[in-house]
């Protein structure tokens, strides 16, 4: 795109003034940014605009955007030049202040370089332009030359175009053509051709908006508790304050959300609603539409087109959207500053907020965040809020809790059965039974009835372990890049042979015959979804026409999932069967059993997490049924029938349940109590990042305060992947405060990059 010369040329014009850029690619060398000279044809540049400026000996044209503005030139080392932004990257793309301030305290909050934090604000197919259209657009000449030989048909473009008002001017050829009433577009050309017509070129995005239709239900009359909510948290607009809605699924949140944005945004100004995950969770989107027909709503979220992205984006940039819904990264929604109303953080609790590649930041914490600096209200929703929202809601008091505590009238709570799996191994056989006879009894009464099931367990494939069959010999299949064990998925869900898979570098194998070992029978132990699936058809007899399942290996593209939700809803599948994806926000009112195959995937971790996460998982997937008339049940296996997250999640003690749970946090100094960093060090060589943990660690120990812990380098969970071994070092403090400005300190000497990952408040301990 630029040639030599060009660059020459471009470096021969007067620089004019100063920028600070952050590049893309960026080195946290500079936190300041880079300075680059502007040419008088580029003034005035924005903060926040994208540019391209040259990097390195080779002046590679490299993106950037502009941190700060100024007038005079910066001190150089001697003999050191400014050198010259080479062009915008396109008009339209300015970052707004208030994100350019964002980007840098998320860079400093979460120790990342600040120019791929800005990166991750923008969507790709805005920066590289997709969806872009260039259109003619046709007006008459200023001094147009005297011809001699105009045809009728070109006089009758002339007049055409002559009779209409200038603001209408310039036009497209081909409502150009309908007014003059031509066949063809040959006239307009002969007549640009002749000076006679001047055609621009225009290139823009072209947005439509979305309008999908949609649930226009209003409820007759609000609960007690709904308008109570509603009326204290409506007080508080116009000014920051944090909100905590509590309430179980289908006790009218979405209700709440959709009567304080209407007054929040009634006077024009926009708002923000993040969902966890966008594709799976249609409906709000769809209820926000039916219950906002005049408002322009803009979707952001990874399942549109790269077209689309653009689009939306350019209609929250140029100020035309009045609500805005997306999933994590539309909280970097470029609402003009000044025009934020209310920000809304549904299922708050959802792990999918946090991305868990740098930056590392929260969705939902950031949401918070951008509340505070518009001075608006954020109100964050939850059947299960996370720890850290009810600490800040019951102990440290800077959240307001609003409980909603009873469903939405017409709706009945599911009856709860916990179902012990011990007694279920059926005599003689090895492993472990899948389907308890409960639960199979009642798959069978709910079809008969005419009502759906849902069954959860959280693990793809057929078997997660694949082992000798042989009780003295301890041989089991692993993965030779990682220290995880080899899962056994089936090609087509009715064909034995097969294929083993690791799910964490993703290395496939054919699976063995014989144990390497002893050469006896390898055998598959445990069961993932696509065992469960096995079972229904072939065992239970469930016609294949009635099964469906829904996990990452099923859903290749999102119109995949809209697939088979669309027959689930019409009821044409009788029983959805899926990994966590079918926890989340489904709401099909004849679903009449939900069962969890296994609750206890995630109790068994080694995280401070592992309760909570199964009292989440157990009550999400519980508030999938009893959402339309009549009786509901969800049915509960564990091997730990007694664990207090299932048995307090099959009652709905929310409250006890985290009333204990922030007391062991707190007893363990754990988040959210205490606040947490963790440094995860990869080698390929094992005494390399067993030598630069112990280091770090060291180099950590050495500049901490009092306050700060810092725990001894310990081998992650997951001690190998891909080759890579990894170690942590895992630091805590009783503040963020005190958390901040250590890090601050480790900012002089620890670099963060591929050997080296830094997760603030990190969610994953894996
Ligand atoms: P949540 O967001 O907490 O899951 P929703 O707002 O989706 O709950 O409400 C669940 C269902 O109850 C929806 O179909 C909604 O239209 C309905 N609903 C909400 N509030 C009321 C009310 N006050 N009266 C009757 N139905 C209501
Ligand atoms: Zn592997
Ligand atoms: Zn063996």
């Amino acid at each position: 795109m630029y040639t030599r010369k060009m660059m020459a040329g471009l470096f021969d014009e007067p620089t004019v003034s100063y920028v600070q850029v952050a590049v893309e690619r960026g080195v946290d060398q500079f936190p300041d940014g880079l300075t680059y000279g502007v040419p008088e044809r580029l003034e005035p540049l924005q903060v926040g605009q994208l540019i391209s400026v040259p990097l390195g000996r080779g002046n590679t044209p490299t993106q950037a955007w502009v941190l700060s503005t100024s007038a005079v030139a910066p001190e150089l080392p001697k003999g050191k030049e400014t050198k010259q932004v080479y062009e915008k990257v396109r008009d339209a793309i300015v970052l707004p202040p208030d994100l350019v301030a964002m980007a840098k305290w998320m860079s400093q909050y979460y120790f990342s370089p600040i120019g791929p934090t800005l990166a991750t604000m923008l969507p790709g197919p805005v920066r590289h332009g997709t969806g872009l259209v260039t259109r003619q657009l046709i007006d008459l000449a200023d001094n147009p030359p005297s011809c001699e030989k105009t045809t009728a048909k070109q006089q009758g473009v002339l007049d055409a175009l002559a009779s209409l008002p200038e603001s209408e001017r310039p036009i497209e050829p081909p409502k150009l053509m309908k007014l003059a009433n031509v066949g063809s577009k040959g006239p307009i050309d002969k007549l640009i051709e002749r000076g006679q017509l001047i055609c621009h070129h225009v290139t823009r995005v072209e947005a439509t908006w979305f309008r999908q239709s949609v649930d226009t239900s209003i409820p007759e009359q609000l609960t007690d508790e709904q308008t109570s909510i509603i009326q204290n948290i409506s007080s508080t607009l116009g000014t920051y304050a944090s909100h905590l809605l509590f309430g179980v699924t289908g006790s009218g949140k979405t209700e709440v959300y959709i009567r304080v944005i209407e007054q929040a945004i009634q006077d024009g100004g926009s708002a923000l609603v993040l969902v966890p995950e966008i594709s799976l969770t249609p409906q709000t989107a769809a209820r926000l539409m039916g219950r906002f027909p005049n408002k322009r709503i803009a979707i952001l979220h990874s399942a549109l087109t790269k077209a689309q992205r653009h689009q939306q984006w350019s209609l929250v940039a140029e100020g035309n959207a009045d609500i805005i819904i997306g999933a994590r990264s539309a909280v970097f929604a470029p609402i003009p500053e000044g025009q934020l109303r209310i920000v809304i953080v549904d299922e708050e609790h959802d792990n999918s907020y946090k991305q868990d590649q740098a930056p590392r930041y929260n969705g939902r914490d950031i949401a918070i965040r951008r509340a505070w600096n518009a001075n608006c209200p954020v109100i964050l929703g939850s059947a299960t809020p996370s720890m850290e929202s009810w600490w800040n809601a019951t102990k440290r008091n800077i959240s307001s809790l609003h409980k909603l505590t009873k469903r939405a009238p017409g709706l009945v709570a599911p009856e709860i059965e916990i179902v012990d799996m011990k007694p279920e191994r059926h005599a003689g056989e090895i492993g472990n039974a899948v389907i308890s006879r409960k639960l199979e009894r009642s798959i069978h009464e709910t079809i008969a009835l005419g009502g759906q099931v849902l069954l959860l367990l959280n693990r793809r494939g057929f078997a997660p372990w694949i082992t000798c069959a042989s009780r003295s010999c301890k041989w089991m299949m692993k993965c030779e890049h990682c220290d995880s064990s080899m899962v056994y998925h089936r090609r087509k869900p009715l064909e034995e042979a097969g294929f083993v898979r690791c799910h964490h570098c993703g290395l496939e194998q054919r699976i063995q015959k014989q144990c390497p070992d002893c050469s006896k029978k390898i055998i598959q132990l445990g069961a993932g979804t696509q065992r469960v699936e096995a079972i229904l058809k072939e065992t239970l007899q469930i016609p294949d026409a009635y099964i469906a399942r829904l996990d990452s290996d099923t859903m290749r593209k999102s119109s995949d999932l809209h697939t088979v939700l669309d027959a689930f809803g019409k009821g044409e599948i009788k029983v959805l069967l899926g990994t966590q994806i079918i926890a989340k926000g489904l709401d099909f009112p004849n679903v009449k059993l939900v069962g969890v195959i296994d609750a206890d995937t995630a109790i068994d971790l080694p995280d401070f997490r592992a309760a909570e996460r199964t009292y989440q998982l157990v009550s999400q997937v519980c508030g999938r049924c009893g959402r339309g008339e009549g009786h509901s049940k969800a049915i509960i296996q564990t091997y730990s029938p007694n664990a207090s997250a299932i048995t307090l999640a099959s009652q709905s003690a929310f409250e006890q349940f985290a009333n204990e749970e922030l007391s062991f946090r707190h007893a363990s100094q754990v988040p959210p109590s205490n606040r947490m960093a963790r440094f995860i060090i990869r080698d390929k060589n094992f005494e390399h990042a067993t030598g630069r943990a112990d280091s770090l660690a060291e180099r950590l120990r050495s500049i901490a305060s009092d306050e700060i812990t810092v725990f001894p380098a310990a081998a992650c969970v997951l001690p190998r992947i891909a080759d890579r071994f990894r170690f942590d070092v895992t630091v805590t403090s009783p503040t963020s405060q005190a958390l901040q400005a250590f890090l601050k300190k480790a900012r002089k000497t620890v670099k963060p990059g591929k050997e080296l990952a830094i997760d603030i408040d990190p969610i994953s301990m894996l």
